[in-house]
């Protein structure tokens, strides 16, 4: 679990977006915007025939999902009391509803760590991960979720090798 290999990140950044957290006392419940940013953590215990954990060239399935949900779209939770407004301004063309279970940065981090797993498990059949991912509203504020898929296997061979290196 507290082992993972080589890693890398890659951030992806600008995705013009709004949300309201409507149960919010506070002035977080008026629709409001931010330009978000993501960024992923990935691991892997063998490398691939570049060098490299994740080729980031390999990622635009991901940036597609990234982009469908954040540019230029609004965001609401799914037991938003308004929803059936939001939905009518979404039939008149004049937002571009995502309804989720929670549009805040941790619910956001989970989901997009989500989204790398299902990716990079499909691709890379366990080699790689996604072990931790930060969603930013602004520069100011974000949010991480931490946690290695179980599925995530080390190749004892890189275990095996550091060992030998190190005696
Ligand atoms: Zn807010």
């Amino acid at each position: 679990m507290s082992h993972l290999g080589y890693t890398c990140s890659k951030k992806f950044q600008g995705y013009p977006c709004c949300h309201r957290q409507w149960k919010h006392p506070g002035h977080c419940h008026f629709v409001h915007g931010y330009s978000r940013s993501f960024t992923f953590w990935f691991a892997s215990g063998k490398l691939d025939q570049f060098g490299f954990v994740v080729d980031f060239s390999s990622l635009k399935l991901l940036e597609k999902k990234l982009t469908d949900q954040f540019d230029h779209t609004f965001l609401v939770n799914e037991d938003d009391p308004l929803l059936g407004k939001w939905r009518q301004l979404h039939e008149e063309a004049a937002i571009d509803l995502r309804v989720m279970k929670n549009v805040g940065m941790e619910s956001t981090a989970q989901l997009i760590w989500e989204w790398a797993n299902m990716i990079l498990l499909d691709r890379d059949k366990g080699r790689t991960c996604c072990w931790k991912t930060e969603a930013s509203e602004n520069g100011n504020n974000s949010a991480f979720f931490e946690l290695t898929p179980d599925w995530y296997q080390l190749d004892d061979n890189i275990l095996n090798d550091i060992d030998k290196n190190l005696n």
